[in-house]
């Protein structure tokens, strides 16, 4: 009876420390994560004024216009967009 118990505990007495090292093993990874790259401006979702879609900046086609910058999902879209201002 007594041996049941001790056994019990101990078994216990495992369990728990297989789950707190497993608690703890956790912000290790969550500090790798952060440690990534800080958010860029250029993450920013813009809108295609062609397509109408919404994408980040970065990935984006970037045509210079009068000073400022039009973004594109795709160089199809910049290049409509540059035969319609040609019309
Ligand atoms: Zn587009």
């Amino acid at each position: 009876m007594f041996i049941k118990l001790l056994i019990l505990i101990i078994a216990a007495v495992v369990v728990y420390r297989a789950v707190k090292s497993r608690l703890g093993g956790q912000p290790h990874q969550k500090v790798r994560s952060t440690g990534a790259k800080p958010l860029q401006a250029d993450d920013v979702m813009i809108q295609d004024p062609q397509c109408g879609i919404y994408f980040a900046r970065r990935q984006g086609v970037v045509l210079q216009q009068d000073g400022r910058e039009v973004y594109f999902c795709s160089d199809a879209c910049k290049e409509k967009y540059l035969a319609k201002q040609q019309k």
